[in-house]
């Protein structure tokens, strides 16, 4: 920049003696030469002290001592690069007489600053601007640097200062938010008061490196029959749940919450871009069914500007990695990445960049890997935490092929497939069997479970296979009438209303007997069936049922015995 006529501002609440003006004169000609005339301005803002302007740098000799308070309350913590994203009052911060680069904003709009300078400015970093609101660097461009804010743009305007802060954003996590609902700043909105910060943690951190990982070999059971016997998940997986808007997406994610009851694992759902409403309604939900006490939920509704919408899944992340640090179990819900998609492609749009396909930015598919990867099963060494990754996609009509599912599909271990068709058919969960796939969680799955869910994907698989043939065929024999009736019983077998999970032995019992031949009934006995003698079992047998749960393994001959049994009780039960 430069300045032909070379003016320094020199701001107070008074104005400067002779001797002052003379003091600043000297100091601007030692520091940047010769030429520069020196302007009063009466400015409140300095008051004790003064403000220094000269080029792009701001000098401050006022609320030095507040200064210093801040700076050691920021640096007390670990990870001195990180700065909250909370608002800070104006009066709390102010810049050192060390200069400080400044940038001017040039416009201000839909929670975006497009700012002249600063010029040294980097990607990702805090600015802070006169009024104390925090803005995110997103864009740099040759003249002007482009700054997300993270507080209503009301309270910036056009000619505004902003300072570099040299620190990257970050929020506030500790074991205080465990049942507390946040927005994506780590700001408390649930009215229960302050939230106590035991640490700061970025909100973008690179994935941890392959070494310091191990391979999924935990389950993160769903407490879903469907989801557990065919797509098991692990934890630090990352399986996708598919489909199109009320098919109960969010129903899947809320059950996984509420399985995680007593299994020591910490929840964590972030809503982007949805109804308060809606929001309220899950946030209750958790309460009712007692998993609030394990869990957070980081909220950006749609009413939300674009940049919360943004940062609110990273957010989520770092609090997910703070307790994966600390070697627990985190279960994370981005419900759902297609409006993180839009809300990124808005904030892109404003800061002129160019659309690509469907009008989002060329760098959208980054923007869910380097979240969704830092899904991991950290090492032994590391602690041996993980965090396992559910994101929502929804999609129009069914089109799995368009750009944002496509993009993250590719990124995830395999995804739950959910149909409308199947959902309004009563088939709830309405999961596709043929198109949901988990590509990892099967080494999670207990063998109890894998010994006893084998032919149930290949028993669906040939129903879907014959129901789709005898559409053609008027007379059917015995035998195909028969292996039909077994498939829509098993179709109804997978039914499951909605928070009332089922623990892995009662699922393993479930698909013994279902499986076995045990029950030879109607499609519409069959379930009620099953499940009745699941429940005599479960009476008669508790041992087996607690060594199961505890080892996770049933052996040969309890599976003969167990099956044995199940037959006796349908022969006396139902003659048959
Ligand atoms: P949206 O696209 O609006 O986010 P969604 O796909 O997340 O919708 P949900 O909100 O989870 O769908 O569910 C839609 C409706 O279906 C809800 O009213 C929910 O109660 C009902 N529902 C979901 N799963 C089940 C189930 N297993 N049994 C009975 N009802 C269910
Ligand atoms: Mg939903």
């Amino acid at each position: 920049m430069t300045n032909t006529e070379k003016i320094a501002y020199l701001y107070s609440a008074v104005a400067p003696t002779e001797k002052q003006r003379v003091g600043f004169v000297h100091f601007i000609e030692k520091k940047y030469g010769k030429g520069y005339t020196l302007e009063w301005k009466q400015s409140d803002k300095y008051a004790g002290g003064f403000g220094l302007l000269v080029e792009a740098d701001l000098y401050d000799w006022s609320a030095e001592e507040r200064f210093r308070q801040l700076k050691k309350s920021i640096q007390g913590v670990k990870g001195n690069d990180i700065i909250t994203l909370l608002k800070e009052e104006v009066s709390s911060w102010q810049p050192s007489v060390v200069p400080q680069e400044t940038g001017t904003v040039l416009s201000v709009g839909d929670g975006i600053a497009i700012l002249s300078g600063p010029e040294r400015a980097t990607f990702g970093e805090i600015l802070v601007f006169s009024s104390g609101v925090k803005g995110m660097v997103l864009s740099l461009e040759t003249e002007t640097v482009g700054c997300i804010l993270f507080d209503s743009d009301d309270s910036v305007s056009q000619g505004d200062i902003a300072y570099r802060t040299k620190k990257t954003a970050g929020i506030p996590t500790g074991e205080g938010f465990i049942g507390r609902v946040i927005n994506a700043l780590g700001e408390p909105i649930d009215g229960l008061g302050e939230i106590i910060a035991d640490d700061y943690y970025p909100i973008e951190r690179p994935a941890p490196d392959i070494i310091d990982r191990q391979p999924v070999n935990k389950p993160m059971e769903t407490g879903l029959l469907v989801i557990d016997s065919m797509f098991p998940i692990g934890r630090g997986q990352r399986e996708l749940i598919i489909g199109d808007r009320q098919t109960g997406k969010t129903a899947i994610a809320i059950d996984t919450i509420v399985n995680q009851k007593g299994k020591n694992v910490i929840c964590i759902y972030v809503a982007i871009g949805q109804k308060m409403s809606s929001v309220i309604r899950i946030c209750d939900t958790l309460k009712k069914y007692g998993a609030m006490d394990y869990s957070i939920v980081v909220s950006a509704t749609a009413g939300e500007a674009a940049p919360l919408q943004y940062v609110a899944p990273y957010a989520g992340c770092a609090l997910a990695e703070y307790f994966m640090d600390k070697g627990k179990d985190v279960l994370i819900i981005y419900d759902d990445l297609s409006k993180h998609a839009v809300a990124y492609r808005s904030l892109s749009l404003l800061l002129d960049r160019s659309p690509g396909r469907e009008a989002y930015p060329g760098d959208v598919f980054y923007l869910h890997s380097r979240l969704l990867e830092r899904s991991a099963h950290l090492s032994e060494e590391k602690g041996g935490g993980s965090i396992t990754a559910l994101p929502v996609v929804e999609t129009q009509a069914g089109d799995v092929s368009a750009y944002i599912p496509t993009n993250i599909i590719s990124i995830t271990d395999g995804q739950i497939y959910l149909e409308t068709n199947l959902f309004f058919a009563g088939q709830r969960p309405a999961v596709n069997v043929g198109l949901s796939v988990s590509r990892v969680g099967g080494d999670a799955q207990t063998t109890a479970m894998k010994k006893t869910s084998g032919t149930l994907r290949l028993d669906l698989a040939q129903y879907r296979e014959m129901e789709a043939f005898t559409q053609f065929a008027g007379d059917l024999d015995e035998a195909t009438l028969k292996r039909l009736a077994y498939g829509q019983g098993l179709m109804q077998l997978l039914r499951q209303d909605k928070f009332h999970p089922l623990a892995m032995n009662t699922q393993v019992l479930v698909l013994l007997i279902a499986l076995n031949k045990v029950i030879d009934a109607q499609p519409n006995e069959f379930r009620e069936r099953v499940f009745a003698t699941v429940r005599y079992l479960e009476r008669e047998y508790p041992q087996k049922m607690l060594d199961i749960e505890r080892s996770g393994i049933l052996s040969d001959d309890d599976k003969e015995f167990l099956i044995a049994q199940a037959k006796e009780y349908v022969e006396r039960s139902y003659g048959k």
